[in-house]
């Protein structure tokens, strides 16, 4: 049952007056759950139980925590069918999607439980005494990772389960050894509760201190923006708009103790279509970008909001090609009105910009918060000219850019911001005689695709999952797989430590069992 309140820990809590719902984009009315916004007394709480939580759970070992990871991911299954229902109101979804998301959220969760019962992530590193080295004697140094603190996660709204309250942020954060305060995303509060009480039941279970999780509601901005000022919080995960996620960071850099926000936010996702790849399969390639602009009605941060090609007549029978086929795929719902007006905001201000063609407009009534599916072109000198264009349109919107050859390729390719993916369409045997736009793919992604579709995030420790910013405010961490966990560490050395008070992954005889580095040479024997 929905209660509508929030987790302070273990407790319950509803203190405030400010109350909100959620919305159901299918049947186009408010759910009718109501939810509390949290208090600053609450923020205060959660923030202070998870602050003193964090002195018992980070010297939990790996195993315990793997416990807790898995029993979260039990309890959610045991949710059974109440999820999927709930998170089907809350967002416009199909069942399979739901399904399938439930599937990802438990596999990353067992992923880094996996993660922890291995134990070589920690990266202990130990450089052996030298009491005889001249002209200066050297101690005995060794170092690994720690976790830092309390940290906040926001979710984003087109993930319900697994980029929101037990997706990959919490999961890696939990795994690392920081408490976790959600700030829980108002459009699918419902499955945010059902999820938190999955995460509590789990923490009492495996006997986790109280406060290593807590799950606060919000109708609007204040709520996040009092949890990243707050002096415990020390580190931010963030999944969502580029106007989030770096209003977030800015907060963050202004405090006493500025904090990183690890902010993954929007991108285009470039797709460079080379000319014999356009000629030989063009009519493949069309079907194949037609499902994917449109896949989960356009609202993934990988979604190919950018196709760039180089003028030719195989170009513009592609470009016919891909507005037939998207005009035969049926418009499906937006998740919530306000993403759906924002689409079609966007959408115009895209449209009306000087030079736009509009290739396909999807012409039919559709039911509300359908969105329309439209596919624009423009040719490389406007496109140059107005960075608007570069700017991503979240839904099923795409805009192919023509260019006058593969100077200007180039061109267009080094003036883009950040992203998230690249992705090169080539005949196998041309792409080497485009090395410098591969080159500058390169340098603009974090993810670069050979023949395929940027949709489809596989969850696996070879992902990267991030990009220069924009795509996200560090480059250097990805959102996805097991290195995800990096964010939420920092790395410490115990100097001429009493051997016996060093802890377990840096102790002589390697009780763990995990790979090590010692005196320059990967082990994973004993001193
Ligand atoms: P959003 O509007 O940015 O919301 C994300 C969360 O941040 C919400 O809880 C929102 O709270 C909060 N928020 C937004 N602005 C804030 C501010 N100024 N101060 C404090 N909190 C703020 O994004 P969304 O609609 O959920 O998701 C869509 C966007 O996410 C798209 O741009 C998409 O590309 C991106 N996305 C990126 C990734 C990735 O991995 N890079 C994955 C999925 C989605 P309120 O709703 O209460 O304002």
């Amino acid at each position: 049952m929905i209660t509508g309140k929030n987790h302070i820990g273990n407790q319950y809590s509803a203190k405030g007056t400010q109350t909100y719902k959620t919305f159901n984009p299918q049947l186009n009315i408010e759910n009718e759950s109501v939810f509390t916004e949290a208090t600053q007394e609450e923020i205060d709480a959660a923030v202070t139980l998870a602050s003193e939580a964090f002195e018992v759970y980070r010297a939990i070992s790996g195993a315990k925590k793997a416990e807790f990871l898995n029993s979260i991911a039990d309890e959610i299954l045991a949710l059974g069918d109440t999820l999927i229902q709930m998170y089907c109101s809350e967002s416009g979804l199909p069942e399979g999607r739901a399904i399938g998301e439930r599937g990802r959220t438990i596999g990353q969760l067992k992923s880094f439980a996996n993660v922890l019962t291995e134990g070589s992530w920690v990266e202990a590193t130990i450089d052996t005494a030298q009491p005889d080295r001249e002209p200066m004697p050297k101690s005995d140094l060794r170092k690994m990772l720690i976790p830092i603190g309390p940290v906040v996660v926001f979710g984003a709204s087109n993930f319900p389960l697994a980029f929101s309250t037990a997706g990959g942020d919490t999961a890696s954060a939990l795994a690392s050894g920081c408490p976790v305060i959600v700030k829980s995303h108002p459009m699918h509060s419902g499955t945010g509760e059902l999820v938190a009480s999955a995460i509590l039941k789990a923490a009492v279970k495996t006997g986790m201190p109280n406060g290593v999780f807590s799950n606060l509601n919000s109708s609007g901005i204040d709520v996040g923006q009092e949890l990243v000022k707050h002096p415990k919080v020390k580190a931010v995960g963030f999944t969502g708009s580029y106007k989030g996620g770096k209003a977030l960071f800015d907060l963050a850099a202004q405090r006493d103790e500025p904090i990183t926000v690890f902010a993954e936010m929007g991108s285009v996702n470039p797709v460079v279509l080379l000319p014999k790849a356009v000629e030989s399969k063009g009519e493949s390639l069309a079907k194949t970008y037609a499902g994917s602009i449109t896949l989960g009605t356009g609202q993934f941060c990988t979604n190919p909001g950018l196709l760039l090609g180089i003028k030719s007549d195989a170009l513009s029978n592609f470009i016919q090609q891909l507005s037939d086929e998207i005009l035969k795929i049926e418009p499906s719902c937006m998740l919530h009105p306000n993403i759906h007006d924002t689409y079609n905001k966007n959408k115009n201000t895209a449209i009306s910009q000087n030079g736009i063609n509009i290739s396909a407009d999807y012409p039919s009534d559709t039911k509300p918060n359908y969105a329309k599916q439209t596919v624009t072109t423009v040719d490389g000198d406007t496109f140059l000219k107005n960075v608007a264009l570069h700017q991503e349109v979240f839904g099923p919107y795409a805009i192919v850019v023509q260019c006058e050859n593969d100077r200007q390729l180039e061109e267009v390719i080094l003036k883009l911001e950040g992203q998230l993916t690249g992705t090169i369409m080539a005949d196998a045997t041309e792409i080497s005689k485009y090395s410098k736009i591969v080159s500058a793919l390169q340098n603009r992604v974090g993810r670069i695709i050979f023949n395929g579709v940027p949709t489809g995030v596989e969850v696996c420790p070879s992902m990267m999952h991030g990009g220069p910013f924009p795509a996200s405010t560090d480059s250097r961490f990805t959102a996805i797989g097991a290195h995800a966990i990096k964010r939420w560490v920092r790395p410490f050395s115990y100097q001429d430590w009493p051997k016996q008070l060093l802890p377990d992954a840096l102790k002589d005889d390697n009780p763990l069992g995990i790979i090590r580095n010692i005196d320059g040479i990967q082990t994973q024997k004993h001193l």
